[in-house]
């Protein structure tokens, strides 16, 4: 499953790291947790940890916001907690003398082509290194409009980044059920299921998380739909040993593995897939025939309608109908692609005042799903 020199991201959310009631820090698992990596290490398999557990250890120390659920106290809690969970990383690493790093991102930061190509090169640098990075989002300063909110989202958006080959997704459960396990007994763990067939998952799991995390199975799935796009596998796990990480990789545990259809994409494809904003472009079918068998590029003879605001230089879907059928950057704003829906090249120039060509969606900035 995974190759000398791949890299696994694996990320644990605050229930693993910090016990309730009381949120009290749960060393046992990070003991069991470093020597794993120790053992992945040693099989030449890189790690980068995603680290929940900042908001949840904060509550145990700021007694006056320890109920609070609103984003202020949570940023203030995060506050707190995040040098806290470094602290016991890194005391955790220390017993088996491996250094681990801080890195903290925002959505904003890796939707940026530029900082997602800075964030790619730290975390190799520091692999290259023998440096563990403890990822976790930047929650004091992301607001909630653009945060990610559950580090199952932030994991794959992680391994998106850097390429790696695998993200696992520790729980408390021992992956996707077809129902809920713990009200339903005759609900049965999905063992092994491929990227396409997620959506008909999605219908039957639901509800929320554990008390200390924010992610319950739909943003896990959601987190393995969106690794597949670039390629990537994600693993589903929990109730099993943390310090066999290496067996459970190998699917020696009952987990749920969701299997991409592609093959792992390039870094610019992996980045435009992960980070389309809210725009919608709808193209005719005659457009999206071509773009899907040809790879061709969108023209605006091609578009029907668009939907929500964006301006030259975003990434926007592209829908043939209710289907998304790629994701690219856009050479116009969206009121200037609404304007020039259905015209001609020579027609452009007269509707727009200036034209940038015919192209709204250039084959080079396209990526098919
Ligand atoms: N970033 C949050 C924290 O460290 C956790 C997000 C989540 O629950 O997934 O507390």
């Amino acid at each position: 499953m995974l190759e000398r020199g791949a890299i696994v991201v694996i990320k644990f959310g605050s229930s693993t790291l910090v016990k309730t009631p009381g949120n009290t820090v749960n060393e046992a698992n990070f003991a069991s947790i470093v020597h794993s990596i120790e053992d992945l290490h040693q099989a030449g398999i890189n790690v980068v940890i995603v680290s929940s557990g900042a908001v949840a250890l904060g509550r145990r120390q700021l007694s006056a916001l320890a109920d609070k659920v609103d984003i202020t106290s949570k940023q203030v809690l995060a506050t707190i907690g995040q040098h806290h969970l470094m602290a016991l990383w890194s005391s955790a690493f220390a017993q088996v003398s491996t250094l681990c790093g801080q890195v903290l991102v925002t959505k904003a930061e890796l939707s940026s082509r530029t900082a997602n190509l800075n964030v790619r090169d730290t975390l190799q640098a520091m692999l290259n290194a023998g440096v563990v990075p403890i990822v976790n989002e930047n929650d004091s300063v992301a607001v909630d409009e653009i945060r990610y909110g559950d580090n199952d989202s932030l994991a794959a958006q992680v391994a998106l980044a850097i390429g790696a080959a695998g993200v696992v997704l520790w729980t408390d459960v021992s992956g996707m059920y077809t129902g809920n396990p713990r009200i339903d007994t005759a609900a049965r763990l999905v063992e092994s299921l491929s990227a396409s067939e997620l959506e008909q998952f999605r219908k039957c799991v639901g509800g929320p998380g554990t008390h200390l995390g924010t992610g319950g199975m739909v943003t896990k799935l959601d987190a393995a739909s969106l690794a597949a796009t670039g390629g990537i596998w994600t693993r589903i796990v929990g109730c099993a040993p943390l310090d066999a990480l290496m067996a459970v990789i190998a699917g020696e545990y009952p987990s749920t593995l969701v299997t991409p259809t592609v093959a792992l994409q390039d870094g610019r494809t992996r980045w435009i897939l992960a980070n389309p904003g809210d725009g919608r472009i709808i193209c005719n079918v005659g457009a999206a025939d071509w773009i899907i068998r040809k790879g061709a590029s969108l023209l605006a003879v091609g578009v029907v309608d668009v939907k929500g605001a964006f301006v030259r230089g975003d990434i926007v879907r592209i829908y043939n109908g209710e289907t998304h059928i790629a994701t690219g950057i856009a050479r116009y704003d969206a009121y200037e692609v609404k304007q020039i829906s259905g015209c001609r090249e020579a027609d452009i120039e007269q509707v727009l005042g200036y034209t940038a060509g015919p192209v709204v969606i250039h084959r080079d900035d396209l990526a098919l799903l």
